[in-house]
């Protein structure tokens, strides 16, 4: 619809707290609970506006296919889907993080080739393959912490905020990859028919992000 907008936001309790804060300054309340109801789709306090409620990786998926005209997702989850198919306009400073290799505290002498434990495989591969280092990748899905501890692989490429979790498993920090924070993703068509009322929502999401 050409005067209708779709939003995509990111699930996860905190960080859909933190996405609906900033669109309620914007004027923009969904009329459902988004963390207590089972929808997907929501009608909010705007007549113009709605909201999807989606994983990480799906809200750059159904911006990029124009589904959701605008989406709000962590820049992690946008390197690994490969930053195509849609403007990223706005840092909207939430869930700031950062993505670092991090390995044992008491590591062991390392052989030349390591095994890196991720589920951040492209960022981690981009990462050793522009140093020239020859690494395998192992791909994890949770608990990243629990290779080097048993083993599986010598280091983790893994998302540290305090630190804490690292620490616990008696990890450390070793190497800054890169910043993380969600972002704001625009359909690029979208963008163009819908220019108007698109970049009037992205000057007031800047407003509220300042
Ligand atoms: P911390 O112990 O504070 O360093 O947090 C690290 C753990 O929390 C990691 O296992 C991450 O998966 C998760 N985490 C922390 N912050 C974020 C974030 N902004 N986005 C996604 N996961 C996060």
């Amino acid at each position: 619809m050409p005067d209708h907008i779709t939003i995509a936001v990111t699930k996860g309790d905190r960080i859909v707290a933190q996405q609906l804060a900033l669109l309620a300054q914007l004027g923009i309340e969904p009329h459902d609970d988004l963390t207590k109801s089972r929808k997907l789709v929501f009608t909010t306090s705007r007549e113009d506006v709605s909201l999807l409620l989606l994983r990480g990786s799906d809200v750059a998926t159904y911006v990029e296919h124009g589904i959701a005209d605008l989406g709000m997702a962590g820049k992690d989850v946008l390197l690994e889907h490969g930053e195509q198919g849609y403007y990223q306009p706005l840092d909207l400073k939430l869930g700031q993080c950062r993505i670092m290799v991090a390995g044992l505290q008491d590591e062991a002498p390392l052989p030349g080739r390591l095994k890196i434990a991720t589920k951040f495989v492209r960022t981690a591969k981009q990462y050793y393959a522009e140093r020239g280092i020859q690494v395998d990748i192992i791909k994890l899905y949770g608990a990243m912490e629990l290779a080097p501890v048993t083993g599986l692989a010598h280091r983790i490429v893994d998302i540290v905020e305090t630190g804490n979790t690292l620490k616990a498993n008696g990890l450390v920090a070793m190497e800054h990859i890169c910043d993380v924070s969600t972002r704001l993703i625009v359909n690029k068509t979208a963008m163009k028919i819908k220019y108007g009322i698109i970049n009037a929502l992205i000057e007031q999401l800047r407003q509220a992000v300042d």
